[in-house]
Parts: C-alpha cells; sequence; structure tokens
C-alpha cells in the first residue's frame, strides 16, 4: 500500500476511535484511481478542528477558521479538515462564510468538479455521490452542479478546469466549456498568485499545448496577466514545457512585453531566468561559443536548447548545434565565473598605490577575458605581470 495511504490510515483510524468519521477526499482519490503518482493526501472529517487538535499529539493550526489543521504522522503533514459548506462569493473568490456540517456529502457537494468530489474510507471503499468515477472512465471534466453557478461562485475554478485538462489529460464537457466562456472575464478578480501557481501546474502538466487551445477558445488568456496581452497565434503557435519558456518565447517574439512581466509578481530568480533565455536567443547566433559557454548557466543553456528543438520557427541557421558546444564546453572553462580570478582589487590598490575605483573593474575585466580566450593562466603571478605589461596608471586614469 501506498506509505501516504497507510499513515493517513492511521488517522482516520483514531478519529473513529474518537467516534468521528474520516475519509481521504479530493486530489489523492481521483489521482488513486488513475493509477497516478500520490503527493499528498487531504483527510475530510466531521471532527471539528479544537477535536482534531484534542486527538492528535502533532498538529499545526494552518487555517483553523477554514478548518484546517495539519496533523503530522512521522513528520509527514496531513491536512485534515472539518466537513463544511461554503456560501455567498461577493468577491468571486473566497466564500463570506463558511460553515460546519456533519454531513460528508454536503462537504463533497462544494467541490469543484466531479472527479475530485470523491472520498474513500480507510478500507478504500468509495463515496461517489456526484459520479466522479464516470467523469474519470470517460476522461471528462465536469462541475459538480450547474457549471455557470459554480464558476460565478469561485473564478478560480476555471483556470483549474484548463490545468486539469493539462495534466489529466481530460476533455471539459460542453456545459462546462460554456461556462468557462461565460465566467472567464471573473478571472480578472483572482489573485495573480493564484492563477500563476495554476499556470505553473498547467504547463508542467502532460499536454499543455491542449490546454492552451482550451484557454484561447474559452478567452482565458483575455483575463490573465501579461497574456492579455501575449498575441493569441504566438501564443497557440509555442510548444513548451513550463510557464517560464512560454514567457521568454513570447518576449523574445514581442520584446515590448518585458514591460509587463512584472504584472506576474514572479520572483526575482524565476524572471531573471526568463530574461536570461531571452538574451540567449537572441545573442546564440553570433556571440561566440565561448561566450555563450561562460555567461549562461547550464540550465538556461539546456532549458534554452530543448526550446529550439520543439519549436521549428526557432530553428534559424545551427542554433541547435551552437548550444550543444556552449553546453559542452562549460566544464572546460578556465574559469566559470569572475570570483574565479585569482586576482583581486586590493591587490591591484597595492600594486599601483592607489584608492579603490572603477579602474579595478576595468582591469579585472580585461583580465578576464585575457584568461577565458586562454590566453592568460589564471595564475597569480602571471596575471600580476600581464597587468604590469599591458596596463599605465597615470593620477588614476588608465
Ligand atoms: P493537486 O493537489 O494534484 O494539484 P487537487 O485536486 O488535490 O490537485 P488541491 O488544490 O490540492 O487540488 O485541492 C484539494 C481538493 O479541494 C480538490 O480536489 C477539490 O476537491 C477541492 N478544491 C480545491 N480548490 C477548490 C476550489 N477552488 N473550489 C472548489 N473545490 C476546490
Ligand atoms: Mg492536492
Amino acid at each position: 500500500m501506498n506509505e501516504l495511504f497507510a499513515k493517513g490510515r492511521t488517522i482516520l483510524r483514531q478519529l473513529a476511535a474518537h467516534g468521528y468519521k474520516g475519509y481521504f477526499v479530493g486530489g489523492c482519490v481521483r489521482d488513486y484511481h488513475m493509477g497516478r503518482v500520490i503527493n499528498d493526501v487531504d483527510i475530510t472529517t466531521d471532527a471539528l478542528p479544537e477535536d482534531i487538535e484534542r486527538i492528535f499529539i502533532h498538529t499545526i493550526d494552518i487555517g483553523k477558521v477554514h478548518g484546517t489543521i495539519i496533523v503530522l504522522v512521522e513528520d509527514i503533514p496531513f491536512e485534515v479538515t472539518t466537513f463544511r459548506t461554503e456560501s455567498d462569493y461577493s468577491d468571486f473568490r473566497r466564500p463570506d462564510v463558511v460553515t460546519f456540517t456533519r454531513d460528508l456529502d454536503s462537504d463533497l457537494e462544494r467541490r469543484d468538479f466531479t472527479m475530485n468530489a470523491m472520498a474513500m474510507d480507510g478500507d478504500f471503499d468509495i463515496i461517489d455521490p456526484y459520479d466522479g468515477m464516470m467523469a474519470i472512465n470517460r476522461k471528462v471534466i465536469t462541475t459538480v452542479g450547474e457549471s455557470t453557478e459554480r464558476f460565478g461562485e469561485d473564478a478560480l475554478r476555471i483556470l483549474r478546469a484548463a490545468r486539469f485538462s493539462s495534466q489529466l489529460e481530460f476533455k471539459v464537457d460542453d456545459d462546462t466549456k460554456r461556462a468557462m466562456l461565460k465566467h472567464a472575464e471573473n478571472l480578472k478578480y483572482v489573485a495573480v498568485e493564484r492563477s500563476v501557481a495554476e499556470l505553473v501546474k498547467l504547463y508542467r502538466g502532460a499536454n499543455p499545448s491542449a490546454a492552451k487551445v482550451l484557454m484561447a477558445e474559452t478567452h482565458l488568456i483575455k483575463y490573465l496577466p501579461f497574456l492579455d496581452q501575449v498575441d493569441e497565434a504566438a501564443f497557440l503557435k509555442s510548444n513548451v514545457h513550463s510557464l517560464e519558456c512560454e514567457l521568454a518565447l513570447q518576449i523574445y517574439q514581442t520584446p515590448k512585453l518585458k514591460e509587463t512581466l512584472h504584472e506576474l509578481k514572479l520572483s526575482n530568480a524565476v524572471k531573471t531566468e526568463i530574461l536570461s533565455i531571452v538574451n540567449l536567443l537572441k545573442m546564440v547566433d553570433s556571440s561566440s561559443i565561448r561566450h555563450l559557454a561562460y555567461d549562461f548557466d547550464d540550465r538556461v543553456l539546456n532549458i534554452t536548447k530543448d526550446t529550439i528543438v520543439k519549436n521549428s520557427f526557432l530553428q534559424i541557421g545551427n542554433r541547435m548545434t551552437r548550444l550543444e558546444s556552449a553546453i559542452a564546453m562549460k566544464p572546460k572553462l578556465p574559469i566559470s565565473d569572475p570570483s574565479e580570478i585569482n586576482l583581486d582589487g586590493r591587490t591591484l590598490m597595492r600594486l599601483f598605490e592607489a584608492q579603490g575605483g572603477r579602474w579595478i573593474r576595468t582591469i579585472l575585466s580585461a583580465v578576464e577575458r585575457e584568461i577565458l580566450a586562454g590566453q592568460l593562466d589564471n595564475d597569480r603571478d602571471k596575471i600580476i605581470e600581464w597587468v604590469k605589461a599591458h596596463v599605465e596608471f597615470e593620477a588614476g586614469n588608465i
């Protein structure tokens, strides 16, 4: 038995020993029946958060008002949530009131799609009042209840439908698809971080290209930051498996989109990676292989190479072979970044008996170029000798 289910079962047993119901619920039940990898197991129960904290020794309160407590079993966290119903979604995202209930069916009824609205007890018997198994067998994504109403309550569900269509390679049923189109506009009320988290999963899924067609058909891209500025034909044409690559490709094709990138509130590390890919695409034809190898890290070289391979419109000339050569050259470079140069500013200041200043950077860059070109060994004495021979220092100018 899967280790997560085995450990989760101890929680279900303890709940039962205290007179409460407890079930596995949501994505883990869906994935179990599809034979997919299970990454996390959620539990739903009629025990109130206070009861959960009383019954289990190791708990973390991560959202008691919404009914969720983490229970740790041998350091593995399980989200244990009290059965609840939700009502009145005035901001198109979070319910105004969360009401706890004793009834499993109403807890399942508030969930987004029928495939996500199944529960399973400790004996792996399934509770499936909304025909989630049938949806899984038919590979369809369909909302629990009336689609227009459900997307009207929470617009994030619209994007979740697109994300699941990529991850599971399921089709969205016609009614659900019509409702996606009808409420697409409400995506603008969804916090950008939430939308981006769904997009990241969508692109990592099995079939992002199919999900992109769905996003265009249902007009989702018109109401998402950055993507609302992208040319639809360019969006549909690219073949990528990460959000970063999509953004890089769009910026490469339409440079002014760079000004819109901040709207996605990505971390600096991710933004840097995207812009590095854009720069590499711009430089791959003109820069020397040695400089491509030195200026870009392995990850960016590899991602860009894969992107070029998958997108025929990018394969100008011998870009792929140039990138392969750069990747092969990388471990052979005499230095991999400026900090590895065996000379520092203080040594230079002593050598020329001068104050620090911009001149130090100028000399170090010249040294860096020589070492990289293989014309100077990265040896302290040899570098000093070279500097003495090549640099004339006069009253602060070189
Ligand atoms: P995964 O964890 O693989 O991304 P999941 O289905 O487990 O997929 P989660 O975001 O972890 O998705 O949510 C767990 C469960 O909570 C879902 O299966 C669904 O039953 C319910 N759920 C999550 N988000 C919503 C929502 N916006 N509206 C209604 N129900 C939701
Ligand atoms: Mg989950």
